[in-house]
C-alpha cells in the first residue's frame, strides 16, 4: 500500500509532493471522495498544518463551506511518514468540512472516530493536539524525537570525526562525496541518530568534522540507523532486520 521506500528523509517539502500524497491518500483511504484541494506551504512557527475553509450562508441561512486550503509547514523536521500522518490528519478535517458533517469539536467525536479507524486499518499514527484551536491549528503532542543525519568519518591516522548534517538530500550527498574524496579520510558512514547530545553539534553542510573518541561516537550511534546513498536525490535507510 505504501511506496516501497518512504525514506527521502532529508527532502524539502514541495507543493507537488504534498499534492501527490493527498491524491494518494484520497484514493487509498478516502475512496476518492475529495476533490483536489489548494495547498500552500508556510514557514509559520505557530502551527504544523491546518485545513482552512470559508463558511458562507445563502439567503435562507443554508451553510456552504468553500475555498478549502491545506496549509502545511515546510520547515518541519519530520520524516516522510510523519508528514503523511500530518497530511492525513488534515484530510480528515477536509473530509468533515467538505461533507458538511457536524462534529462536537474541532477534534470531536466524528474526527476521532475517523482517526482511530484510519490508524487501525492503515497502520497510521495520526494524533490530535491537546489544544483544540478552532481553526484546526495543529501542534504535535509532546516533543517529537529529533532525528539527526550524522556522518561518522574515519581518518587515515585512526582518528574519528562526526558531523551533523542538514536533512536535505542534495547537501548530504555533496558532503559525503567531497569528504570521501579527501586524502585524509579512510571512510565515511551515514546514520540517522537521535542521541540528545547530537543537539549540541552545529547542523550545517560545511565541510568540517569534529574529532571525537571512538567510544563516545559508538555510544551516540548505538541505536542509530544506517543510511545508504543511492544517488543525489535519494537516501535510503538500510533495513537492519533484513
Ligand atoms: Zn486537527
Amino acid at each position: 500500500m505504501y511506496p516501497e521506500f518512504v525514506l527521502l528523509y532529508s527532502m524539502e517539502l514541495t507543493i507537488p509532493y504534498v499534492k501527490e500524497r493527498i491524491a494518494y491518500f484520497n484514493q487509498s483511504i478516502f475512496a476518492e471522495e475529495l476533490p483536489p484541494i489548494e495547498v500552500k506551504l508556510t514557514t509559520a512557527k505557530t502551527f504544523l498544518a491546518k485545513c482552512t475553509y470559508k463558511i458562507r450562508r445563502n439567503l435562507f441561512g443554508k451553510v456552504r463551506r468553500e475555498d478549502f486550503c491545506l496549509r502545511i509547514n515546510r520547515i518541519l523536521n519530520l520524516t516522510p511518514d510523519e508528514i503523511d500522518d500530518v497530511i492525513i490528519h488534515e484530510m480528515i478535517h477536509y473530509y468533515i468540512g467538505y461533507k458538511g458533517m457536524r462534529d462536537s469539536a474541532s477534534h470531536g467525536k466524528v474526527f476521532r472516530r475517523m482517526m482511530y479507524e484510519i490508524n487501525h486499518t492503515y497502520h497510521r499514527h495520526i494524533t490530535i493536539s491537546h489544544k483544540n484551536i478552532p481553526d484546526c491549528t495543529e501542534s504535535i503532542t509532546g516533543k517529537p524525537v529529533k532525528w539527526h543525519v550524522v556522518a561518522a568519518v574515519s581518518m587515515n591516522d585512526g582518528r574519528m570525526g562526526i558531523k551533523v548534517l542538514p536533512r536535505i538530500t542534495q547537501r548530504i550527498y555533496r558532503y559525503y562525496i567531497l569528504v570521501r574524496k579527501s586524502p585524509e579520510v579512510s571512510h565515511i558512514d551515514l546514520f540517522l541518530a537521535k542521541h540528545p547530545i547530537l543537539e549540541q553539534y552545529p547542523n550545517s553542510s560545511a565541510l568540517k568534522i569534529h574529532y571525537i573518541e571512538q567510544q563516545k561516537l559508538e555510544e551516540m550511534l548505538k541505536d542509530a540507523e544506517r543510511l545508504q546513498i543511492i544517488n543525489e536525490r535519494e537516501i535510503r535507510k538500510i533495513d537492519n532486520q533484513a
